[in-house]
């Protein structure tokens, strides 16, 4: 029997938080391993988890796909620029999004080469004194062993038991990715990230989509006045979103698939051709821990670990959805360097108040920090200042003047306690208040930055200087 390799860091995973562990671990001069099972679509391994292959970035490009495709139809005109019977090639439309998804799988292995990073494919389960056995996809069997253990498996969609995923009419985010035709009627279940985002796309393709949301509140974790927007330009964009709505059945038939649901008006019956269920994604850990490893899953089947990442058993750690927190790629990233450089016995660290989060809709959506609502409920004094970008030069011209930029501030300190918005480009406008908020920055700090101008970037200025009431381009 060959000797055993052993390594300082294995890293089990190789989706955002275990690529961004690894890699870093490995620039810190650790002899680093990372195991992951992700198979690709030609049948070898595709690094990068679900963010890569059918997460962040393949909804990203298919979501860019469609907007242009819907502005066509709905900003050019305004422009004085027609095209006549504008079509989409969905074989190119998704082929596009493959392209992207294998360019950057492909990358995250090309790191993994440049940073010695040796690299496995199968299925790791850790043993009882931080070994790893690992299952290669052909049943093959080995075990390595590290000084530390790094866990980062990630999640996986919800299924609901009465509407089980089929991969044919009943499907998942990866299903919604990959469909070969526009369907006439799309079902989404669950109005939130995955269902506004993927919703998007197919209604832009010409979807009849109909959203069902159990809770009565849209987007109940954005602040209100934002979501107030968004709902109404969804509306606008033909998005039927149903609130406070239950699904109870979901048969597949002949004709498609029959869903039976009740909101405020009783029993309602839906046929669609095809089903998003996006309620929700679970972390994701079988197979992955041998019985005696003293590792804890908590009630909702998460690695239960402290502030730093750390499990409590020696050298064993867990980042990424598969942990507390937001299940967001950057979140994964910022825990999956930090736990390399706590293990390289430097200061890692990570900012979990004021991780951003984005809904790449159109309009978008971002925010930072606490809504009002939290802010009240807390007790906390505070003030808000708003600004439309209806008023903004460049909004105006883009043709994209939707939405508004919300910041609120302590009500003595000015502190930026938390930033929201809705409109264009905000994706890449929530930076600036995270720096700002990073820095324990106030409203005055960022109302007294020369912002250039035509920018968007002059939203977050006005909203600044109307936390002291003294907006220029809108009444205070
Ligand atoms: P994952 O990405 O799930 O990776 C885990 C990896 O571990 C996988 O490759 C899996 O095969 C592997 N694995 C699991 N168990 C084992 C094992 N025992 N042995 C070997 N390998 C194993 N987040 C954003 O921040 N921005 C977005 O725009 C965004 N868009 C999204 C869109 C969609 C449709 C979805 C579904 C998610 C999106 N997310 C987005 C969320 C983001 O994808 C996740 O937060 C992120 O991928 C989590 O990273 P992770 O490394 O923890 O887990
Ligand atoms: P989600 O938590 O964002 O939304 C799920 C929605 O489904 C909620 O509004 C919930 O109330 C609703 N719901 C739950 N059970 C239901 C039921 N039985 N019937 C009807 N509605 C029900 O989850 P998601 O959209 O599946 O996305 C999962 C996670 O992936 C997100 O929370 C996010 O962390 C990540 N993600 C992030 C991005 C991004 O950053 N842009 C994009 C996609 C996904």
């Amino acid at each position: 029997m060959s000797e055993q390799e052993q390594f300082d860091v294995i890293v089990i995973g190789g989706g955002p938080a275990g690529y961004h562990a690894a890699i870093r671990a490995a620039q810190l001069g650790l002899k680093t391993a990372c195991i992951d099972a992700w198979v690709g679509k030609d049948g070898k391994q595709a690094l990068g988890g679900t963010c890569l292959n059918v997460g962040c970035i393949p909804s990203k490009a298919l979501l860019d796909s469609s907007k242009q495709f819907y502005n066509i139809a709905h900003n050019l005109p305004v422009h004085g620029i027609s095209v006549e019977n504008a079509k989409v090639d969905l074989k190119t439309f998704i082929g596009r999004k493959e392209k992207i998804v294998k360019q950057f799988t492909g990358g995250v292995a090309q790191l993994f080469k440049a940073n010695k990073i040796t690299s496995y494919f199968g299925t790791g389960k850790l043993l009882k004194g931080n070994q790893v056995e690992i299952t290669g996809n052909d049943g093959s069997k080995q075990t390595i062993a590290a000084t530390n253990v790094i866990l980062a498996s990630g999640s996986v969609p919800i299924e609901l038991p009465f509407a089980k995923f089929d991969g044919k009419h009943i499907i998942d985010n990866a299903g919604a990715l990959e469909l070969d035709a526009v369907p006439k009627r799309l079902g989404v279940i669950g109005a939130g990230v995955i269902g506004l985002e993927l919703g998007s796309v197919w209604r832009r393709l010409g979807a009849e989509v109909t959203v069902i949301e159990a809770l009565p509140e849209f987007l109940a974790a954005a602040d209100a006045d934002i979501a107030k927007v968004a709902a109404r330009e969804f509306a606008k964009q033909g998005l039927d979103i149903k609130l406070n709505a239950k699904l109870g059945k979901a048969e597949v038939k002949k004709d498609g698939v029959h869903l039976v649901y009740t909101d405020k008006d009783g029993e309602q019956k839906l046929v669609v051709d095809k089903l998003l269920v996006a309620v929700g994604r679970r972390a994701y850990t079988a197979g992955l821990l041998a019985d005696d490893t003293g590792v804890k899953l908590d009630e909702r089947g998460r690695i239960v670990v402290d502030e730093h990442c750390h499990t409590g058993v020696d050298g064993v750690w867990a980042v990424g959805d598969a942990v507390r927190g937001p299940m967001l790629a950057h979140k994964g990233f910022e825990e999956g360097m930090a736990v390399a450089e706590w293990i390289a016995g430097k200061a890692g660290h990570v900012s979990y108040d004021t991780i951003p989060w984005v809904i790449y809709t159109e309009p978008e959506i971002a925010w930072a920090g606490k809504t009002e609502k939290q802010l009240k409920d807390e007790g906390v004094p505070y003030k808000v200042g708003s600004f439309p970008f209806a008023a903004i030069g460049r909004a105006v011209a883009m043709n994209e003047a939707v939405g508004q930029v919300k910041m609120i501030a302590h009500a003595e300190t000015d502190r930026i306690l938390g930033v929201h918005m809705v409109g264009p480009g905000v994706s890449e406008l929530i930076a600036e208040c995270v720096v700002a908020m990073e820095f324990k920055g106030s409203s005055e700090d960022l109302a007294r930055i020369v912002h250039a101008h035509p920018t968007l970037s002059e939203a977050v200025h006005e909203a600044a200087l109307s936390v002291d009431k003294r907006a220029i381009h809108k009444g205070n």
